[in-house]
């Protein structure tokens, strides 16, 4: 295994650093490749394939973040690849509609059937936001719920903590976001049944929608339970409320038919009202989706009166990138394998700590995984946040210094890929066992 480069003189990463803060405000197009959690020199990505990255000093990794989620055929994918250069030549953008995006909009439907209907978007941000307005279109009511923890992309009124109590709404989280725009934001722990049902108490008839993670990936990985998930579903149903599940991440990452097949396994009749999916149906391309049942679809213009529009939506290159990906995934017995990988991995590094007597726990669904160095699995951010932040830095840059890329941040999840070998995880485990053996030092 190679080591870090960070202390090189001829370090290109730093050197281009340098010019990139010099341009783009951190350095970055988004906050958390600046490495400012974990400190350090982000890595400039030359190129990528299969399941490794290079960076601008050569440095291979194999790599973990997949694109923070949609690369799940691994990088390069030569389905994905000819079917993206076909498109290409065909046109870049028409801003007109293309069969293309009728076939995506079939394959989804045909694989998440809680859809009836759907429409495509550019990003998760977006694609989060209007199935927002959305539901405030569809219930003509004001408020919404999220969850501390859960991310839905960085529209105002989700960039929210919680106010001092559930008759208060929340606060902003960022700055240019008024009072005004989050006073109708209520944020509610994760996994608190009994929070959740003071919360309908209180609000019940102003609620347009809960919008949730079911597996929350942006607090590194934390299932919502069965009770909560039925519990979030049956308040719902009785008040007239919208429920949303932001499958951005989950979405044809953890089964083919997201996480909400899972609790539908568990939960007799659970579908969510909504559903927001990204990354991976886009696979690398900016493509992302909110749909539901026809009646509520159908509020949006131009037959209904819910604005929204995109001058990309539905882009000709994008669509075939998606696609291509998720005729992959459907090939039979493709979650399986990848699944099997994805425990292959969390079980040697549980093994590997257990080694050393560190502590220390995974947990994993699909293709997505989380860990974390805690005794035992938490329920809620505040759970997450107990672990230790310089130790967190100390095993991520252990490890990227010998060829494995996980999220440098320890509110984040990773991912396995199907490009990803038996031997990339044993190289995983290995680089692990010498960074934990540092870490109970
Ligand atoms: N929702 C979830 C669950 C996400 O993880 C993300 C991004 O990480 C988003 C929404 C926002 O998606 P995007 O970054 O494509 O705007």
């Amino acid at each position: 295994m190679t080591h870090s480069t960070d202390t090189l003189a001829d370090d290109r990463n730093q050197r281009l650093f340098e010019r990139a803060q010099a341009l783009i405000p951190g350095g970055v197009n988004s906050p958390v490749r600046a490495f400012r959690a974990v400190g350090g020199t982000p890595r400039f990505i030359q190129r990528a394939q299969g399941a490794y990255l290079w960076d601008a000093n050569g440095q291979r990794y194999i790599d973990y973040i997949g694109s923070w989620g949609p690369m799940i055929l691994g990088h390069g994918h030569p389905a994905v690849v000819e079917a993206v250069q076909k498109a290409a030549l065909e046109g870049f953008s028409f801003g007109a509609p293309t069969e293309r995006e009728v076939e995506l909009a079939e394959e989804i439907l045909r694989l998440v059937p809680s859809m009836e209907m759907l429409r495509l978007v550019s990003s998760g941000t977006e694609a989060g936001m209007s199935a927002i307005r959305l539901a405030r279109g569809a219930t003509g009511r004001p408020k919404i719920v999220k969850f501390n923890g859960c991310y839905h992309g960085h529209a105002d009124s989700l960039l929210v903590k919680a106010g001092s109590g559930l008759a208060t709404f929340g606060h902003a989280t960022s700055a240019g976001v008024p009072p005004e725009v989050v006073q109708h934001t209520l944020v509610l722990e994760y996994n608190d049944v009994a929070q959740l049902e003071e919360a309908f108490a209180l609000h019940g008839s102003e609620i347009a929608c809960v919008i949730m993670e079911p597996i929350a990936g942006n607090m590194n990985f934390v299932r919502a339970s069965v009770p909560f998930m039925q519990r979030a579903r049956e308040l719902c149903t009785q008040h007239g409320a919208l429920l949303v599940l932001d499958e951005v991440m989950t979405g044809f990452r953890v089964a083919l038919g997201g996480a909400q097949s899972l609790y539908a396994q568990q939960i007799p009749g659970f579908a969510p009202d909504l559903t927001v999916l990204g990354k991976v149906i886009g696979g690398g391309m900016p493509l992302a989706a909110f749909g539901g049942p026809r009646a509520i679809m159908e509020q949006l213009a131009p037959l209904g009166p819910v604005y929204q529009a995109g001058t990309l939506s539905g882009n000709p290159v994008a669509t075939a990138c998606g696609l291509a990906t998720l005729r992959e995934v459907a090939r039979p017995g493709f979650y399986e394998r990848l699944g099997e990988r994805t425990r292959s991995l969390v079980q040697g590094l549980e093994g590997a700590a257990r080694e050393v007597g560190l502590p220390f726990c995974t947990d994993s669904q699909g293709g997505m995984f989380g860990f974390f160095l805690l005794p035992q699995l938490p329920q809620d951010y505040p759970q997450v946040l107990r672990t230790d932040g310089p130790r967190f830095n100390h095993l991520f840059h252990g490890l990227l210094g010998r060829g494995v890329y996980v999220a440098p941040a320890l509110y984040e999840a990773c991912f396995v890929s199907a490009a990803h070998t038996e031997e990339d995880i044993e190289a995983t485990v290995a680089a692990a066992r010498e960074v934990f053996a540092e870490l109970v030092r």
